[in-house]
């Protein structure tokens, strides 16, 4: 008999015969910098949880009141049934803590990079997309009717060339990762400012990697340079730093109240249940009243480049917490990954489709969470691997 899905296994099989079949496996403990497994404890370096806040009890106590005031479920999209308490209060601390009109919260920072591109941007409009833009940056291009040029990573004179080419599109889309999330490289986010500028465009930046983590008051890298005036689109995500769930959108009123009338995964999708904005609002009080921890994980990650470094691995252009070692092909990528794993330590080999061909590598992620002893046991593993 036809069976109309036998391709799948077939497919799936080539992808095992390229050593490139995912699988998910379940956690025995709640994530930290060590995580447990059926067979045993890691040290884990591979989380976004950089303020290590996702098992923190302060979030925990909070969704629980949260539950017992509101309930678990929504119901509907927010502009049927409405927002919670606890939504609104946490758009209003979110606005608040940015400095900006408004801010809009959404199911996923996924949703929030698609469905706003989508709703910025239309046919006769251009989008101007760093290469390594995050997926779902790249998602919100495909969605949207605009034309889409695609420039190198960081290559701002490539850029203006081409801004120079789009002065016929109505409206132009400068988007890009503030903090890119294989790479640990920055953009150089005062030259698109002044470029947006220039060239009357639009700039849209993602913090997804930098809230909470940079910034004299960890508002992000817009903060640090300086340029949040000149960013009238940011998003960010509460799923990474603020160790939660959920992305918004930080901007004008304007801004929000078109979102909420044009994105389409916002009107089209369920509010998140009031216990994750109760335990963000909590979140983001604790990255205001202790920026230690950030100071901490910068630290810490200054230290491990100089100690790799001495090693003789090769860390391009990172600054932050994000530290890619950079080995080349798959198979030595996924190779050094899986004799770190031997070793008690994870840290993901990243292969295309996430990294370009031949540029594989090794991601290492920090948190306050790790001790001065975590490291120690990183770096002599990676002493011990070294090829
Ligand atoms: C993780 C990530 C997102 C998506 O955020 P989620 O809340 O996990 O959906 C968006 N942008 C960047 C740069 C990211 O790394």
């Amino acid at each position: 008999m036809f069976d109309p899905l036998s391709w799948i296994p077939e497919q799936l099989e080539l992808l095992n015969s390229l050593e490139r079949r995912r699988a998910v496996h379940t956690r025995a403990t709640q994530q930290g910098a060590t995580i447990t497994w059926k067979d045993g404890t890691l040290l884990n370096f591979s989380s976004n949880d950089y303020l290590n806040l996702a098992a923190d009890p302060r979030l925990q106590e909070a969704a629980q009141l949260a539950i017992t005031r509101e309930g678990w479920g929504s119901g509907a999209s927010p502009l049927i049934t409405g927002r919670g308490e606890a939504q609104t209060a946490l758009e209003e601390a979110l606005a608040k803590f940015e400095g900006t009109e408004a801010a809009l919260t959404f199911a996923s920072g996924f949703a929030a990079n698609a469905g706003t591109i989508d709703a910025l941007t239309d046919r006769g409009d251009v989008i101007l997309s760093d290469e390594k833009n995050h997926a779902s940056i790249i998602d919100g291009t495909r969605l949207s009717k605009a034309t889409v040029r695609v420039y190198p990573h960081r290559d701002v004179a490539y850029l203006e060339n081409l801004l120079k080419q789009c002065g016929t599109f109505r409206r132009r889309l400068i988007v890009t990762d503030t903090l890119f999330s294989m790479d640990g490289t920055v953009a150089p986010l005062d030259q698109l400012a002044d470029l947006a500028d220039k060239y009357e465009a639009m700039l849209m930046v993602d913090e997804a990697h930098a809230t909470g983590v940079f910034g004299e008051r960890g508002r992000g890298l817009c903060e640090q340079y300086g340029i949040e005036d000149r960013v009238p689109i940011r998003v960010g995500t509460f799923s990474k730093a603020l160790g939660g769930h959920g992305g918004f959108v930080v901007g004008s009123r304007a801004l929000v109240d078109w979102l909420v009338n044009r994105s389409r995964p916002y009107i089209f999708s369920t509010a998140a249940p009031a216990a994750n904005a109760a335990a963000m609002l909590a979140s983001l009080e604790i990255i205001q009243q202790e920026p230690e921890r950030r100071v901490a994980v910068l630290a810490m990650a200054d230290q491990l480049r100089v100690r790799l470094r001495e090693l003789g691995w090769s860390l391009g252009d990172s600054q932050t917490q994000i530290i890619p070692v950079i080995v080349g092909t798959e198979g030595l990528a996924m190779d050094l990954s899986s004799r770190l794993l031997k070793l008690g330590i994870m840290v993901p080999g990243i292969r295309p489709p996430s990294v370009p061909e031949g540029e594989c590598l090794l991601r290492i992620s920090l948190s306050f969470g790790h001790t001065q002893q975590h490291l120690d046991t990183l770096v002599d593993a990676m002493a011990q691997i070294r090829p």
